[in-house]
This record gives C-alpha cells, structure tokens and sequence, in this order.
C-alpha cells in the first residue's frame, strides 16, 4: 500500500472535488479470482450483486468488500487473491477532474460557438450538473431535418478513461471541421449530443475517497451509498442485491436523478435519435442488446456489419483487437435495468456499449497511466466514424416510405407474424388492431433496417383479426399498408389459416 494514506481524511474535509496531482484516492476492496466452473456460478454472482471484472475460462475475477469475501467463502468457493492494479500517481496524470470536465466544455462552447452549445439535462443528488454538449453546424438551431446521435461516458465513476476517450472524438470532430471532409460531413448533416460525465457525484467521489467507486452517491439511509446507473433503468429491471452491493439496481427503476434527466431526454428527441454509445471501461469489447439475457436482441442482427465494421477500423491503429457481440457473449455475464436495453427496446434506438481499453486488470484494469489516453482516443475515433457514418445513413432518408411484402404468417392457432419490408431503413414503428374499430396499437419496431417483424400473441382460433403494417421514418412521414383480415388456426393451423 504505497499510496497516501492521509488521503481518506483530507478526502473527510474536502466539500468539493480537490484536484490530486500526484496521488491517488485509496480503494477499500479486494480483487479475488473465483472458480466459476459448475454451472450457475456466474448467475449467482450476477445475481448477488457481485462486482465482476472479467469472466473466462472458468474464471471470474471479482472485487470485494470484506462481507463479500466471507460470503463467497461460506458459499463454498475457493478463492485466490489477486493484486490490485497499482494505483500510482502516474494513474492520475492526463485525466480530468469533474471541474476540469465543466471546464473544458466551457473552452469549446467559446472555441466554436457556431458549432458547439453546452445545456444541463438535469442535477445530480449532489446537485451537480449533467451537462450536454451539442455538436452541429448552425448549433442554435433545432434541424429536425438531421439525425442524431448521443454519446455519453463515465456513467461508472472510476472508469476515468472513457471520458477521456470520448472528449478525444469529440475534440478530433470539432478541431477537423472544414479541413477534413468527413469530420465536416457529420457535422454539416447530423445533431451529436454528448455527456462527457453522466455519473458526476461518483466521479467526483473517485478523485477524492475511492478511486474504484463505480456507482452514484444516492445515500440509501442504512449506511450504505449509490445506486448502480447502468442497473436503473426500467426494462427487465430487477432488485436481488443488497443496497451496499457494486451493481445495486437502486429502490425502483429510474430512482435515480440522473437516469430520470436522460431517460426524459432520450423519450424527448423520438425517432430522431437514431443511435446511441455508451462508453464504459475496460474490456476491449464492442457489446449491443441484450444486456439482461444472452439472447441477441431482435433487430441487432442488422447491426452485425456496424459492429464488425467498427472492430476492423480499430484494430490497426494500434493493432488492438475488439470483440463483438451481445453481452452474454463478449463480457460473459448479464446485467438487469441496464441503459442499452431500455434505449433499444422502449425506444427503439440501437445503443452500443464500448468497453475501451485495456483489455484485463492485469493491463491495468479501471486504472491505467495517462499514457493510455491519446492511443485509447486515436483508435475509438476510427470505431466512431464507422458509428456516425451509419446513423447517418440509417436515420437521413426524408421521403417517405414505401411497404412491400406485407403478409401475416401462421405461427401457432393464437400468434402470428406481421412482416413487412421498407424502402427506408430509418422506420422503425409498427401497429395492429385487433378489430377493425379498435385504436391500432403502437409497438416500437425494435428491427432497424428494412425487413420488419413483429409477432402478435394471445389470439382466437378462427376469429377474425385485423392488422395493419405502419412505418414512420425521420421526418415523421407515414406509410400504411391495406387492412388486413386474417383467421388464425384451430386445432391444426394450416387447415383454418386463412387471409380474407
Ligand atoms: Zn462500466
């Protein structure tokens, strides 16, 4: 333990963010490595709230309060300690402080007042801000006409290196204007929205008491702090973990003051947001839905060219490999109420997480040297051209769509399958009825791209339904197809199938 010990008591005094030059916030933790061989070892750490770093080969490697450890024990597994990573002042180095962060997007704001803005979405327990950069040409207006994005970073505190990595992309955009022709293109044709630190009060908390705190500050009244951001939000949200728990999913989904202000931003912008990364650390991973189960999510496939293509303009940067895939299979577990899956699935906007940097604790882990900085921001702007380049193909078509190929297909006497094709690959909603008088129900299409499928439960045997196929694209215009009346089979479906 080389670091400053007096660091905890001046942390005690310290109000505000102190700025640590030269040392670094102690952490109260143990690193184990746990044999997670028999089947549900990893659904039981999940579950309990463990605080997962890695899992492979038969391993997973855990940080853990004491309680934790005894717990473990007592469950029966057998634990191996592992060194923490070093946390060395050279850790500290190149980062910026929250202060800083406001700073630095306050030298932008009057660097390029015609293309960056700086809003607050809301307030921290603490009270803090939760600013958001806009990036546009013609910045003061609102060009509905434009797809967007949102990039957003440091939602876990002590991942200090993705903050770092997206104030790089967003620096490389702004500083290229006029010069380079792509960094002009997607500022000419898109709106980016960025919150360089969605977590400020666990950020803060990392520079002064616990340089591996990850969640929030919420104080939860029973001597324990935060809520887990990346846990809060409301689909497949669940609350198994004890509130002193690293993944503590918080009292309800949404509890939280900063997922709230995103949240509503996010259902504020509608189907203008066409795409979403969420920059986390560490890993070298390249994750999209579902994050609760290791299904991929519907809609994703389309997505597997994006997320290749993202891999393969990385990788020869600096020769640095990312995995692809949804979160059962490139981290190895599962997380519940997590943010990607409520972006994707309530509001139908593909949202990636990134994991940047370094590849394992024993690289590094959360606390890797300044050094890392500008390789980890060179190689993730190549991965974020590849994004926005994308979103803007899939979200700048203005005409409105056409449908094709509209069927309903038999899947069992009570379901069938909607599908439909558009010429449009920003569309994205769906609606049916079940009578021809009731209100067409909306359901977000969470498909991107231009062959669409929704399966519709829960129906009669040889009653009449009705449905309609709807597509909406950027600019808000509507297609519709016929209505269209269908008998869903009885005791054999292909016998009394039938569409009038
Ligand atoms: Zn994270």
């Amino acid at each position: 333990m080389k670091w400053n010990r007096t660091r905890r008591w001046l942390a005690g005094i310290a109000l505000t963010a102190i700025t640590m030059r030269g040392a670094v916030a102690e952490s109260p933790g143990r690193l184990v490595e746990v044999p997670v061989e028999w089947p549900g070892a990893v659904d039981f750490l999940v579950r309990e709230g463990f605080d997962i770093w890695e899992v492979g080969d038969g391993r997973a490697l855990v940080y853990v309060s004491s309680g934790e450890h005894e717990t473990l024990e007592r469950e029966g597994f057998k634990l191996t300690e592992r060194p923490l990573p070093p946390l060395d002042p050279k850790a500290v180095d190149g980062y910026l402080t929250f202060a800083e962060y406001e700073a630095a997007m306050q030298a932008r704001v009057a660097a390029y007042p015609g293309r960056v803005s700086l809003s607050t979405i809301g307030q921290t327990h603490e009270g803090r801000e939760l600013w958001m950069l806009k990036i546009s040409d013609n910045v003061a207006l609102d060009e509905t006409d434009e797809p967007e994005v949102l990039l957003f970073s440091l939602q876990h505190a002590r991942e200090w290196l993705s903050g770092m990595t997206l104030l790089g992309i967003v620096d490389h955009l702004l500083d290229n204007y006029g010069t380079e022709t792509r960094s002009t293109q997607i500022i000419d044709s898109m709106q980016l929205y960025v919150i360089l630190v969605a977590n400020p009060d666990g950020y803060v908390f990392t520079h002064t008491n616990d340089r591996l705190w990850r969640k929030n500050r919420r104080n939860n009244g029973n001597g324990t702090f935060g809520v887990d951001l990346n846990r809060n939000f409301p689909y497949r949200w669940a609350s198994s973990t004890s509130t002193s728990s690293a993944t503590w999913g918080g009292p309800s989904p949404l509890s939280e003051p900063e997922n709230i202000a995103l949240d509503n931003w996010v259902k504020s912008r509608g189907t203008r947001l066409v795409g979403c990364i969420n920059y986390h650390t560490y890993g070298n991973l390249i994750m999209h839905s579902w994050a609760w189960t290791t299904a991929v999510a519907p809609g994703v496939e389309t997505m597997g060219p994006l997320v290749n293509g993202m891999a393969n303009a990385m990788r020869p940067v600096h020769n640095q490999t990312f995995v692809p895939g949804s979160w059962g299979v490139a981290l190895g577990y599962t997380g519940a109420g997590v943010t990607d899956d409520t972006f994707h699935a309530v509001y139908g906007v593909p949202t990636l997480t990134l994991e940047v940097r370094p590849r394992t604790a024993a690289e590094g882990g959360f606390v890797v040297p300044g050094t890392y900085i500008l390789p980890t921001q060179q190689e993730q702007i190549e991965g974020a051209f590849v994004f926005l380049d994308w979103a803007l193909t899939h979200g700048a078509d203005p005409t409105p769509p056409v449908l094709s190929n509209v069927q309903v297909l038999p899947v069992s006497s009570s379901a069938v399958d909607i599908r439909w094709a558009t010429d449009d690959p920003a569309t994205r909603s769906v609606r049916y009825g079940r009578t021809p008088d009731t209100p067409f129900v909306a359901t977000p299409d969470r498909l991107r791209g231009q062959q669409h499928i929704v399966r519709v439960t829960g129906l009669t045997a040889g009653a009449r339904h009705y449905a309609r196929a709807v597509s909406e694209n950027l600019a808000g215009d509507i297609a519709e197809s016929d209505l269209i009346i269908f008998r869903p089979g009885g005791l054999d479906a292909s016998d009394i199938w039938a569409v009038e």
